[in-house]
């Protein structure tokens, strides 16, 4: 990072918003990653930004984006650093673009249910704005509290009650973007259109590669006018599996469904665990007179299927629980890698690969754990989300066995058909995956799409696009 770039930094957006200084720096040296964490406890120095940038108005971003541009310098965008796949691993000659102060709310208009907010927002705040008003986003990710909206456009978030309100995809409404030349575009401005492809997903799940998201527009609900809570008992997943299909594919909508193997429900609802039972439970919403219809169809579609009542206190339990945000370190010092894969299947391949993953996790020295539920259901399919851990008396056998965890998921979830990343973006982690998904075709055109809207590669060069 050249001393005339810095200049030219504070110059244009004020020098009290770039700083160098090591602690700022160091506070941004990595997201949420479980491998970057691994490594600074085990004492392996990380790399950081040159400087950190902190905008506070789209006009700021672009004059940052210009000036690296023009610098051919990197730019990291950095929401709220709760990602999971190593999309943040800044670099001394990099430009780290902090959006966290750049958070305002924008309008919120209660007539067309629209949302604006400036992407830097804090996710929880966002959801409370809108909530004062009788709304909701209706999206609800775990990290609801430790992440930004823009952060969830560019990652393709899922929320936990996706199943009915649909996932970060089909709630944006529009977004304001700072193309890697400085030039800003807005994308979406209808209900709808068919006016050629639809540029918004050229920055959705772009992970910072093509541009920086100044600004979100979300389509709100108005909140239910009822909420209940139902849970069943399933024999096998399999038998779970069948009557998640039969409820979503009659057109019932649950908003929350989660499906939780035998060993998750020993370890996380160990009041409710019955033998070696799986347990579903679901949590319904929407006009009173809806909800009490779907209760008592989903209730007989369940029994038919194999399916026994269980007491829908376990969901009121995991309601409470649902946003704890485990801290990696903690793990480490005991002696434990562990983290969560999630990945997608149709109906007919999910089973095989439930049984695949598990299976073949099992079989890595040091694995105490691997269990799954799943949690976003679809006409189509449902998504699955692994969860390993592994007790290592050596600690330098901890980052090899993650790496070899993820593979086994990753070529379990492949071989039989399945999507290798459901919802927590690709970053540095999945890379070396993301032609399972989009095949070798699709790689290159994402290459090809990326030269030509960031011809000099500043935007946060090493992330997602396997190298050619
Ligand atoms: C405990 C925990 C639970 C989680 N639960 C969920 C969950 O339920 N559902 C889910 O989907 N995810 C979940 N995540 C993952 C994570 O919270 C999401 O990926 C989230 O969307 C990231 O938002 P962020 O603001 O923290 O982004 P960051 O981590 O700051 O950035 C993520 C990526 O997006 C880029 N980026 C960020 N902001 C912008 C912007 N404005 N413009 C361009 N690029 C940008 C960054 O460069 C980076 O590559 C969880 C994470 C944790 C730690």
């Amino acid at each position: 990072m050249t001393q005339t770039l810095t200049a030219a930094l504070a110059e244009a957006i004020g020098a009290e918003r770039v700083t160098s200084d090591p602690d700022a720096l160091a506070a941004r040296r990595y997201d949420q990653w479980a491998v970057s964490h691994l490594r600074d406890w085990r004492g392996q120095p990380l790399p950081t930004a040159g400087c950190v940038v902190r905008p506070r108005s789209t006009a700021e971003v672009q004059k940052v984006v210009a000036l690296a541009n023009a610098a051919g310098t990197a730019v990291i965008p950095f929401g709220l650093g709760s990602g999971v796949c190593g999309g943040i691993s800044p670099t001394p000659d990099a430009i780290l673009l902090d959006l966290s102060e750049f958070n305002g709310v924008r309008s919120i208009d209660e007539t067309n249910l629209l949302a604006s907010f400036d992407a830097g927002k804090n996710g929880l705040e966002a959801e409370e704005a809108v909530a004062a008003r009788g709304l909701t986003i209706g999206h609800w990710p775990q990290s609801i509290a430790i992440s930004s909206v823009g952060g969830w456009v560019s990652t393709r978030a899922s929320g936990q009650f996706s199943t009915a309100y649909g996932n970060i995809e089909d709630i944006v409404y529009s977004l304001e973007v700072v193309l890697p030349n400085g030039e800003l575009v807005t994308l979406g401005k209808a209900p709808r259109a068919a006016a050629g492809p639809d540029l918004r997903h050229l920055v959705m799940g772009a992970e910072g590669t093509m541009g920086v998201i100044t600004g979100v527009t979300l389509a709100l609900r108005r909140k239910p006018e009822r909420q209940a809570l139902s849970a069943f008992y399933a024999p096998s997943m399999e038998a779970g599996f069948e009557a998640q299909r039969q409820i979503v594919q009659a057109d019932w909508r649950p908003p929350v469904m989660r499906q939780y193997d035998a060993r998750e429900v020993r370890r996380m609802f160990r009041d409710y665990a019955r033998d070696d039972q799986s347990l579903l439970i679901m949590v319904h919403e929407g006009p009173a007179a809806r909800v009490e219809v779907e209760l008592a169809e989903v209730a007989s579609i369940a029994q038919a299927a194999g399916l026994s009542p269980a007491d829908p206190a376990a969901c009121a339990g995991w309601l409470e629980r649902r946003n704890h945000v485990p801290a990696w370190r903690e793990m480490f010092e005991r002696g434990f890698v562990a983290d969560t894969v999630e990945i997608s299947g149709g109906w007919t391949t999910i089973g095989r690969i439930y049984d695949d993953a598990v299976t073949s996790l099992n079989g890595v020295p040091g694995v105490i754990n691997a269990s799954a539920h799943s949690s976003h259901v679809y006409r189509t399919g449902l998504n699955l989300y692994f969860s390993f851990a592994a007790a290592l008396q050596d600690t330098a056998q901890m980052e090899p066995t993650y790496f070899e965890c993820w593979r086994r998921v990753m070529e379990a979830t492949a071989r039989h058909g399945g999507g290798v990343a459901h919802h927590h973006g690709a970053g540095r982690l999945r890379k070396p995956y993301l032609a399972w998904d989009l095949g070798e075709g699709g790689v290159e055109l994402l290459r090809t799409l990326k030269r030509a809207v960031d011809p000099r590669g500043i935007m946060n060069p090493g992330n997602l696009i396997p190298d050619a």
